[in-house]
């Protein structure tokens, strides 16, 4: 388990990514971006997640390189986008995330969706990039156990992530085993649940008793679930909040509480019907 902002958890080739990061989804590239972003690593924040779908890996790009943190202290995902799978095709949507990011080499490359019928050809491009020595791991989102174990049979690496929709009310029980039995780390996105979790009653009392806020209290419990957390938000105040959770820990009773929230709802898509 991490115990601080830039703690690092080891991926299944060897390669350590931070534990917590900023989301940039719905973040408009330019200003709004750039300010988050900057916000973001002079809290102390050394992971960005963004993807090609998300229009922002300019203003992204230019934050990183205004930081002066170096390159290599810091670690970026981005994903390719469901019109740009394909061998081929997604090949060229890397060059051209690098050349947004302006960086020649991204931390962590995913397949954004499962997209039926190519996401195996998609992902032997993501191989072919990772021999090659541009990307430090690959992996997917979105996956569940049935598209994992159909890559599975057919990939030469295993992917290392699989950033998956998770947060109290959907705990993804099985999958997160599924995962853990493979060792594919499982990373989570929309852990506020697009901010529709906090006034949830039961977690407004274990963030009374710590004196935390809601968002606090999910973020703490993802970390305690070894569930990367990526959380989004434009407001400096709230960039602070989000990564304040490692001066408490939740008992094993709360996680209990919290896990049996559970009523498997999604604020997305189920990735079968996307
Ligand atoms: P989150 O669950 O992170 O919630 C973000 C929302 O919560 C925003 O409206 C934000 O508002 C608000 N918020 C953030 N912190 C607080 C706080 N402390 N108190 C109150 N409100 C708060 O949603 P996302 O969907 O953005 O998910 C996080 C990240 O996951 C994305 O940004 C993206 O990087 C990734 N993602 C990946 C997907 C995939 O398919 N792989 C799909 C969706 C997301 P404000 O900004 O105004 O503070």
């Amino acid at each position: 388990m991490i115990s601080s902002l830039d703690g690092k958890v080891v991926l299944n080739n060897g390669v350590e990514m931070p534990g917590f990061g900023l989301g940039v989804y719905k973040v408009e590239d330019g200003n709004q971006v750039v300010r988050a972003v900057r916000a973001a690593i002079e809290s102390g924040y050394r992971h960005i997640d963004t993807a090609s779908f998300y229009d922002n890996e300019r203003g992204v790009g230019k934050a990183v390189s205004e930081s002066g943190i170096p390159r290599e202290e810091l670690f970026i995902t981005s994903k390719v986008w469901n019109d740009q799978q394909g061998y081929d095709l997604t090949l060229r949507a890397f060059e051209d995330s690098l050349e947004k990011l302006g960086t020649d080499y991204l931390d962590l490359y995913l397949v954004h969706w499962p997209v039926s019928g190519k996401f195996k050809e998609t992902y032997r491009a993501l191989e072919k990039i990772y021999e090659d020595g541009r990307v430090r791991a690959i992996g997917v989102s979105n996956f569940h156990i049935h598209h994992l174990e159909d890559l599975l049979v057919d990939c030469n690496i295993k992917p290392a992530v699989n950033q998956v929709e998770y947060h109290p009310h959907l705990t993804q029980v099985e999958l997160k085993a599924f995962c853990e039995k493979e060792n594919i780390q499982m990373e989570a996105w929309s852990p506020l649940k697009r901010g529709r979790l906090l006034d949830e009653p039961t977690l407004k009392e274990i963030g009374e008793k710590y004196g935390k806020s809601v968002a606090q209290i999910i973020l703490r419990w993802d970390i305690q679930n070894q569930v990367i957390t990526i959380p989004k938000s434009i407001k400096e105040e709230r960039i602070r909040e989000n990564a304040d959770i490692f001066d408490f820990e939740l008992t094993k009773e709360e996680m209990t509480k919290i896990d049996g929230l559970n009523i498997n709802e999604r604020s997305g898509s189920n990735p079968d019907d996307f």
